[in-house]
């Protein structure tokens, strides 16, 4: 990883995690960053978001950022320049090059999994690359990028909705994020589920139209519920 960027070392002293995304569409974040317990980590600066349009960095009049690739083939290939470019821009929040994790999001990848959502929470800085067209220039790849993560064996038409995937797994990590503190700790994949997926839930009515709660549940017998639950992962 060779790019030295800007450090802005001040701006985070309550700061979680600070993400940045280097994307052709970064309007595709909005939502994301806005609503809901993405939103609400982010009014309460628990996280801090940058987004980088790399078209800002494209090349000439009419910013390119793609061009046909070396040896033939269809489609268009991400340029080295504008992403170079883009890179040395990234106003990095951490000093520590241990604390940042710069990822590509490709589906040639490593499988994304909850062990590696938490392993991600651990840093004070994320640099997510999402890809367009046929995806990025090796060399790109080479020089700039920590990690590739792939969110599953299909292919997606840009890394964006991958790069939400990963921040969303990892954000609801962070400390404080989640209304109860720790409710992360009993959820699908968790230790104290042994790995496995989570067993059923329901709340009211004990009855819809003939569809009844296991009895079990309406007990008020803890260690039977326990029991019952354990019984019923996944
Ligand atoms: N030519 C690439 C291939 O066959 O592996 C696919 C490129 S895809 C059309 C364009 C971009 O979408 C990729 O560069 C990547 O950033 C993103 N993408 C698509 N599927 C993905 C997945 N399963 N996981 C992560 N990123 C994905």
């Amino acid at each position: 990883m060779c790019f030295n960027c800007a450090i802005m070392n001040a701006d985070i002293v309550n700061i979680c995690m600070n993400f940045t995304v280097l994307s052709l569409f970064p309007e595709m974040f909005e939502s994301f960053q806005r609503d809901s317990i993405v939103g609400r980590a982010v009014k309460e600066e628990k996280i801090n978001f940058e987004l980088m349009n790399i078209r800002d960095f494209g090349i000439g009049k009419h910013r390119q950022v793609d061009d046909t690739p070396y040896g033939g083939g269809e489609g268009m290939l991400m340029m080295c320049e504008p992403l170079f470019t883009a890179f040395e821009n990234v106003e990095c929040k951490t000093k520590n090059v241990n604390k940042r994790r710069i990822i590509y999001m490709t589906p040639q990848g490593e499988s994304f999994t909850q062990q590696k959502a938490a392993e991600l929470a651990e840093y004070d800085e994320l640099v997510i690359l999402c890809g367009r067209y046929e995806g990025v220039d090796q060399r790109v790849r080479d020089e700039l990028i920590d990690e590739e993560i792939s969110i599953g064996d299909y292919v997606l038409t840009g890394g964006e909705i991958p790069a939400m995937v990963v921040m969303d797994s990892v954000i609801r990590l962070l400390p404080g994020v989640l209304g109860k503190e720790g409710s992360h700790v009993n959820d699908s994949f968790s230790e104290a589920f042994d790995g496995k997926r989570e067993h059923p839930h329901y709340t009211k009515p004990a009855d819809f139209n003939g569809m009844k709660v296991p009895d079990v549940l309406l007990s008020g017998n803890h260690a039977e519920i326990e029991k019952w639950r354990r019984e019923n992962l996944r």
